[in-house]
């Protein structure tokens, strides 16, 4: 792993356009920056000495004037679904986790964006971490290359990039950390870089109301809103956002949302026992929703200790999707994966705080 040094260039937060004028002032041709774009964010290359068809004087001034920042795995937890859980250590000590979630017709990765989270929701593990920092657009993009790694290695596979979906619901609020998001989407869809298709990728937000604009018109990948209450009461009370923008500030930024060409949105409601799982909560979150072309992912609690909160059962929840329906709401129960080793939604952190081993 290339040690950073502190004030040279993130090469890997790069888009393309910015590495060609870096390239360009280290007195090379454009067509390199291309070359090493393909390296970073293609081939997923953690040393400039791998970039064997640039010349060694090229890689040698690299070294000297720019930082690779890649992740490194620090801890593997593998569920009996088969997920995986990893946990990388960035390149200043800090922790974060991502989920790989294999199923028979794709590869998703769960990506994180920073480290721990300043939303403060009561019933997830990360915030009670807080924020530490942003990750950067190269650190995040780190995640997806090393996880390739990972399964190319696991399941001995030939394709380079073997993930096929994102969804950015790991650690942190990514439209918190929205400028590095950005620039971090742009990179793995490149041509030139990984290529996922918009339609591959989902970033889910509690509902930053004005971010969601900007995500609107500045990005043309899913969205995905966690809303986890059917009135304000109960969201205030768990979710600290909703003191700031209420649902119907957050249902009106889902109206304007431009749900063509198979963009959509849909809502992550996590079930609590006697919180937002009754008859009555199922009725009110049909009114919201009723009409609007999105889909709802019922996910049962995954009780996290200490926090206070209870998982529904499974015939509450199918009387929960049930009443939704009946309201012509789509509404799925959606697998927990990863529920053993506290890699399923909400529990991220569990495993770094249960080691003591929480960055500084
Ligand atoms: S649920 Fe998401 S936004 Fe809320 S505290 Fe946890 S990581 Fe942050």
């Amino acid at each position: 792993m290339v040690t950073p040094v502190a004030d040279s260039v993130d090469i890997a937060s790069l888009p393309l356009p910015e590495l060609t004028a870096f390239v360009a002032g280290l007195g090379e041709k454009p067509f390199r920056a291309k070359q090493l774009f393909k390296w970073l964010h293609q081939r997923g290359a953690t040393s400039f000495d791998e970039m064997t068809d640039l010349s060694k004087a090229l890689r040698e001034r690299l070294k000297a004037e720019a930082r690779l920042v890649t992740v490194e795995k620090d801890l593997e937890q593998r569920s009996v679904d088969g997920t995986i859980k990893y946990r990388f250590k960035t390149h200043d000590g800090k922790l974060i986790e991502s989920v790989y979630m294999p199923s028979p017709d794709r590869k998703t990765l769960c990506v994180s964006t920073q480290v721990g989270c300043a939303m403060g929701c009561k019933f997830c593990a990360t915030a009670t971490l807080g924020l530490q920092r942003h990750l950067t657009p190269s650190e995040i993009v780190a995640q997806v290359h090393a996880v390739n790694r990972e399964v190319r290695a696991n399941e001995k596979l030939e394709k380079l990039r073997p993930l096929t979906n994102l969804v950015f619901m790991g650690m942190g609020e990514p439209l918190h950390n929205f400028e590095n998001l950005k620039v971090a989407l742009g990179l793995l869809q490149s041509e030139d870089g990984h290529q996922f298709s918009a339609r591959h990728i989902t970033v889910s937000t509690v509902g930053l109301v004005p971010m969601i604009e900007r995500f609107a018109a500045e990005t043309d990948v899913k969205l995905a809103i966690s809303l986890n209450a059917s009135n304000d009461e109960t969201r205030d009370r768990i979710m600290p956002v909703n003191k700031r923008w209420k649902i119907a500030d957050l249902m009106n930024a889902v109206r304007n949302f431009p749900m063509k060409y198979g963009r959509r949105v849909t809502f992550e409601y996590v079930l609590m026992s006697g919180v937002n799982d009754s008859d009555e909560n199922a009725g009110e979150l049909a009114e919201l929703l009723r009409g609007l072309p999105v889909k709802v992912n019922l996910i049962q609690y995954n009780e996290n200790p200490g926090l206070g909160f209870n998982s529904t059962q499974d015939n509450r929840a199918a009387t929960f999707q049930k009443l939704l329906e009946q309201a012509e709401v789509p509404a799925f129960i959606r697998a927990n994966r990863g529920r053993d080793i506290a890699a399923a939604c909400g529990q991220l952190a569990n495993v770094v705080k249960q080691e003591g081993v929480t960055a500084p």
